[in-house]
């Protein structure tokens, strides 16, 4: 199964990501971003290398 997660340490807010992937990515309560489903598509790979901290991870599990 495949999971979305914003690294909170790392995120800066910026709102890349939800300008590229808003289906996924919504800014949360504390101005960082957050992961609202886990549907991998080439807007999720786009954002996850577009974010500036790499906050975005990707995780492929068995
Ligand atoms: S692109 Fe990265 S740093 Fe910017 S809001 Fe999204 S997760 Fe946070």
């Amino acid at each position: 199964m495949e999971k979305i997660e914003v690294n909170k340490d790392l995120c800066i807010g910026c709102g890349a990501c939800m300008a590229i992937c808003p289906e996924t990515f919504e800014m949360d309560s504390d101005g960082l971003a957050k992961a609202v489903n886990n549907e991998i598509n080439d807007e999720v790979k786009t954002a996850e290398e577009s974010c500036p901290t790499n906050a975005i991870k990707i995780n492929k599990e068995d």
